[in-house]
């Protein structure tokens, strides 16, 4: 099965389709597949490692799947993606803790005649990454920034110019950017024809960071924006926060400031900001379903292994830095309290949630 003469041939030619440059080459079908998952910030990475363990013992696969832990956690990483080349893995989908860090592992992958998939977030600066599978980021973006808008619209209480301020993500995840550019697409407008009122005057990506996606962070932050920008009975109208983790630490923030809960997004559908939403509380919240996107990546192994040509609907968007990286993208969906129940259709464990509430 060790059929390896092909993958020399791996980069000869941008063409910009997704499967040219790779290396048609199938493996045995009980091969090892290596997961590397960041961290467990987020419901959806404690969900995806039990999916990938399940779904890729299900497709015939030996699964290898590892977390890097809280602290030192590149470095972990990097190890953890480093022994599943030296194990013989074939593939290797790694959701990125820092996404600029792995150049080195990802070209022994490649070089071992491993291929890599970027599983939700891009790996950045290096060739040697061969598919991304994820949701669209750019459409999170953008439907968080309206969602936003809808929101205040909805529930100021009044007309605008409505005060906000602006979250975004970890500065070491591709994504953040990618979430941010989507949402200010559609609030810059807004706020340069003084709808919005960034208060803080804080829109620049690099002021709205939150290090590590890390709640306490986002928390902090809120509490310093609101004691110097927020004070005696000034209102903040709406948050553009980025998940719902980050969501549910800005709402704490007010809420301890004494001040009514204003309009703020979220995505990922974690269960305490789902019934948050269906309280009344937080006001959107995007559904990405995991076991979608597991089983996207799943199937890209599976396409790998039988030698066949790698699906993808993306050969344009996700230039990290040395190549467009050819994507599968699935398409996220908004939810808030009007359409939770239709968004959850397929998810049964937060529709029930939601029926709950009716
Ligand atoms: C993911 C989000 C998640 C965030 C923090 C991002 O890369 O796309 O779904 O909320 O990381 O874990």
């Amino acid at each position: 099965f060790a059929l390896t003469g092909c993958s020399s041939e791996r980069g000869g030619g941008d063409t910009g389709t997704g499967g040219s440059d790779e290396a048609a080459v199938g493996f045995a079908a009980d091969a090892t597949i290596g997961v590397a998952l960041p961290d467990k910030t987020s419901e959806n990475w404690v969900l995806a490692g039990k999916l990938f363990e399940d779904g890729l013992a299900e497709a015939g696969f030996q699964a290898d799947v590892q977390y890097a832990p809280a602290s030192n956690t590149v470095a972990e990483q990097q190890n953890q993606i480093q022994a599943m080349v030296t194990n013989g893995a074939k593939v290797i989908i790694i959701g990125a803790k820092d996404g600029k860090q792995l150049a080195t592992q990802v070209q022994a992958a490649k070089d071992a005649g491993a291929t890599v998939i970027a599983y939700d977030r891009l790996i950045e600066n290096t060739d040697a990454v061969d598919y991304y599978a994820a949701f669209d980021n750019f459409k999170v973006g953008n439907l968080q920034g309206q969602a936003l808008l809808d929101g205040l619209a909805e529930r100021a209480g009044h007309e605008a110019p409505y005060n906000i301020e602006l979250f975004s993500g970890s500065p070491d995840d591709a994504n953040s950017a990618v979430f941010f550019d989507g949402a200010m697409e559609v609030l810059q407008p807004k706020i340069d024809d003084g709808t919005l009122n960034v208060v803080s005057g804080q829109t620049e990506i690099a002021q709205t960071a939150t290090e590590g996606w890390l709640a306490e962070n986002a928390q902090n932050r809120m509490d310093t924006i609101l004691t110097g920008s927020y004070s005696g009975d000034t209102v903040i109208d709406g948050v553009l926060s980025p998940n719902d983790t980050l969501a549910r630490a800005i709402i704490t923030s007010v809420q301890q400031a004494g001040k009514p809960v204003p309009v703020v997004t979220g995505q990922d559908s974690e269960v305490e900001s789902v019934k948050s939403i269906m309280e009344g509380v937080q006001y959107s919240t995007i559904n990405k379903d995991t076991s979608l996107l597991v089983a996207q990546a799943i199937k890209m192994a599976q396409q790998l292994q039988k030698g066949e040509e790698v699906e993808v609907n993306d050969t344009e968007s996700y230039d990290n830095g040395v190549k467009v990286v050819p994507a599968y993208l699935l398409d996220p969906v908004i939810v808030t309290k009007e359409n939770a129940a239709e968004a959850y259709e397929n998810v049964p464990s937060l529709l029930e949630i939601v029926k709950s509430y009716e």
